[in-house]
């Protein structure tokens, strides 16, 4: 580990195997996964459909670059079009990725309409990458520290807040960036018509809305993408994370009318939808359809949700218990930072986001058994973090 770059503080432990939502370290302990390595393996670990496709491609053809046709890709983007209802799929190979796609997207459709300095309008708490760009529309102080000079061209508002960007005047904005429920910022979930009202203030003015979907997509909400419980549509959709269930990739959809912004020379990628990921994708998106696993976890989650909040009720220290489908956050009124290593000594893996918020993203293929156990481990947890907290 020495050999390495220290970006990330690492939890003491190394997994050599997963099967479905459970890994395996060095010694042959089970750990039950929370955390599907941040909200990718929706599909859980090693799943047969998954692991079929990757090998059959891995021995056919893994890589061409974007200087041919990509037949995969080709069908990936059509598959995720007919889903979102936009026009047109740019591949790429993370989420940081996919939203600088979509910046320089709607960079471009500004500079169209003799925008010079365009402006994004994004939110507090947001998280939208690393790259320098995404990094600047982030709103992490933290972790922006040291990196200056970031690039301009974001204007920040307090997030679930429709009338802060109603109230803006200026003639530079042209787009509007979030996430549908922020998920590094905490598992925030907006007001129910937040989207809405985003959306039709985009339509008054002629700015286009984007929504970053890279965690909230491919099932995690209940929804295929999160936006369809909203009732609206954005311009813009950006999607990675679980897109491959491991496999890096990441999308960046456009709606009718600005799929064609981007043309030949204005972006690129050497491996972007390359035809192992695009495999894996296309697998990915059979198994959530044919498993409807969209509605298994707005099922389980709700359970899980139910039987946190029975375990944790009146709990001195416990400030909320929320979420959407599998993805929630228990929001306590006091540091969490010590629980994922407390959680690993049980056999469970964790997250804690924004400092107080524990945030479980398990994979959507969990058994009610395996809910149960999620909650009554994490209710455990928690009340013993809270009662010697209050000591
Ligand atoms: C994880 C995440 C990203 C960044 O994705 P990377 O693949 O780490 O670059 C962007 N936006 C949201 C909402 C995310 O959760």
């Amino acid at each position: 580990m020495e050999a390495l770059i220290p970006t990330y503080s690492r939890l003491p432990v190394a997994f050599t195997r997963g099967e479905g939502a459970w890994l395996y370290d060095e010694q042959g302990r089970a750990y039950l996964d929370g955390v599907a390595g941040i909200a990718v393996c929706g599909l859980g670990h090693s799943h047969p459909a998954v692991a079929r496709a990757v090998a059959e491609q891995a021995q056919t053809l893994v890589h061409t670059s974007n200087l041919y046709r990509v037949p995969l890709q080709e069908r990936l983007a059509e598959r995720l079009c007919a889903a979102s209802g936009m026009a047109g799929a740019f591949f790429c190979n993370s989420g940081a990725e996919a939203n600088e796609a979509a910046i320089k997207l709607v960079r471009r459709y500004a500079s169209g309409r003799g925008i010079e300095r365009p402006r994004i309008v994004v939110a507090d708490g947001a998280f939208h990458g690393r790259t320098l760009g995404t990094l600047a529309a982030t709103a992490n102080p933290q972790a922006q520290a040291g990196f200056e000079p970031l690039p301009e061209g974001f204007l920040r508002v307090p997030y679930g807040d429709a009338d802060a960007v109603a109230g803006l005047d200026d003639d530079a904005v042209c787009a509007v960036l979030v996430e549908p429920i922020q998920g590094e910022g905490g598992v925030r979930i907006p007001p129910a018509d937040y989207l809405q009202r985003l959306r039709r203030i985009c339509d008054e003015r002629g700015w286009l809305l984007m929504l970053d979907e890279v965690q909230t997509g491919m099932g995690r909400t209940g929804t295929l993408f999160a936006f369809e419980q909203a009732g609206v549509r954005p311009d813009v959709l950006v999607l990675a994370k679980a897109l491959g269930n491991g496999l890096p990739i990441g999308a960046c959809l456009a709606a009718a009318g600005y799929a064609e912004i981007l043309g030949p020379g204005s972006h690129g990628t050497t491996y972007g939808g390359n035809p192992l990921a695009a495999r894996a994708a296309l697998a990915v998106l059979d198994t959530l359809e044919g498993e409807g696993l969209p509605a298994a976890a707005a099922r389980a989650g709700e359970a899980l949700r139910a039987r946190l909040a029975e375990g944790l009720a009146g709990v001195d220290g416990m400030a909320e218990i929320r979420g959407r489908g599998l993805m929630t956050g228990v929001e306590l009124t006091v540091d969490a930072s010590a629980l994922p290593r407390q959680a690993l000594d049980e056999g469970l893996l964790i997250n804690v986001t924004a400092g107080n918020v524990v945030r479980l993203v398990p994979p959507l293929t969990l058994s009610d058994g395996e809910v149960e156990q999620l909650a009554d481990g994490v209710v455990g947890l928690v009340r013993r973090h809270l009662a010697a907290a209050a000591a």
